[in-house]
């Protein structure tokens, strides 16, 4: 008889998630059991849940959920190697292919062929994942299970924030979701001057001013712009686009100082119309950003929250797996950090 385990299911092409039971997967050459101890839940999980047009068009149903997880290794698969039994771990969630140029030039983060775990093979909402050994980032003692479960989004932040040299930089960050107010807290953590992080939502605003911002901007009833006079700049040196709307990207483009470089995270609708002359007579530079570095940005992380930076704070709800209803609740309406779920039990 093949071994069950609870698993949060999307189960055919409708909104809505299931918890319920399925065959534990076993792991192939190369590839390692681990046991889950946290899941968080991302964003793109939310997108599954109520199956929006970008869901309908990439999960192919039935599939289990999650890539941003930490757990142990129980079960080690034929051929891999530096691995324990007993080991806590995290895992990159971008499987690459390993022969295109960029992998074979070291920048498997720029691999066009990735398989997303939890996206388009079964993932770490679950009891148990099979996860490639190549992937696993193992979680130093120091750092809490309930923090390292959610190093996936820290890497988008970190990749992100790490793009440009932000010393003494003036930073304006669009979008105070968790990766954005974790990026403003990077920000403050490697030494920017200003950094500026704008959203609609004051809860979200306040976590950010707690990481480390310096001046939020609710852009309901405050205008960006503004600002500049304020701080008695330019404009500003660092754009971070994590938002995903049109709308805040262009008053980015208005807010930057001539020369400034932009990042873009978030996921801009096909049809953003932007004004080309802020770019083009501004000098502007700008740099599409997609997942994170492996693993360069995964070593920048661990040291980073091993000397002290305040990743935790971003946590704001532990919730038992038995309640993901509540978790994806808090996340559609926004009022909330990270939420992390537990299969543990130690979470009541
Ligand atoms: P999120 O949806 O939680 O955060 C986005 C935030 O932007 C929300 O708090 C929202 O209130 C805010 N916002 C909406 N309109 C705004 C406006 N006009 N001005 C300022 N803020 C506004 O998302 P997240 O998980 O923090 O991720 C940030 C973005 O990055 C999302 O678009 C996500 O899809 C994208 N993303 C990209 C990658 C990548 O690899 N490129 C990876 C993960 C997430
Ligand atoms: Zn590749």
């Amino acid at each position: 008889m093949t071994r069950q385990m609870r698993a949060l299911v999307k189960p055919e092409a409708a909104p809505g998630l299931v918890l319920r039971e399925v065959a534990v997967p076993s792991p192939g050459p190369g590839e390692v059991l681990v046991k889950l101890e946290k899941t968080a839940i991302c964003g793109t999980d939310l997108h599954i849940y109520q199956w929006d047009a970008w869901a309908a068009r990439t999960i192919k149903p039935p599939l289990v959920l999650g890539h941003e997880f930490v757990g142990r290794i129980v079960e080690i698969g034929l051929g891999v190697k530096g691995y324990a039994e007993g080991q806590r771990v995290s895992a990159e969630g971008h499987i690459v292919c390993g022969v295109c140029r960029n992998c074979r030039a070291g920048k498997p983060h720029l691999c066009p062929h990735t398989v997303g775990i939890g996206v388009n093979r079964d993932g770490g909402f679950a009891e148990y994942v099979v996860v490639p050994a190549t992937n696993l980032w193992p979680i130093p003692d120091e750092i809490p299970s309930e923090v390292a479960a959610f190093f996936d989004p820290f890497g988008n932040a970190a990749h992100c924030a790490l793009q440009f040299d932000l010393v003494g930089e003036d930073v304006l960050i669009t979008g105070a979701g968790p990766i954005g107010i974790i990026a403003a807290g990077i920000a403050k953590h490697v030494g920017a001057r200003h950094i500026v992080i704008s959203d609609l939502n004051d809860y979200r605003l306040n976590l950010a001013k707690e990481m480390g911002a310096t001046r939020t901007i609710n852009v309901r009833n405050e205008n960006l712009l503004d600002i500049l006079e304020e701080l008695d700049i330019d404009g500003f040196d660092i754009g971070m686009e994590m938002s995903g709307n049109p709308r805040a990207f262009n008053d980015m483009l208005k807010a930057m100082y001539n020369g400034g470089k932009i990042a873009l995270l978030g996921l801009l609708p096909s049809d953003t119309a932007i004004d080309w002359d802020n770019v083009i007579f501004k000098g502007l530079e700008m740099h599409g950003i997609y997942g994170r570095r492996m693993y360069e940005t995964w070593y920048k992380m661990t040291q980073m929250v091993l000397t002290g930076f305040p990743l935790h704070k971003v946590l704001t709800h532990q919730i038992p797996i038995d309640d993901f209803e509540t978790g994806f609740e808090l996340m559609a309406n926004g009022q909330c950090g990270k939420v992390v779920c537990d299969w543990t039990g130690e979470v009541a």
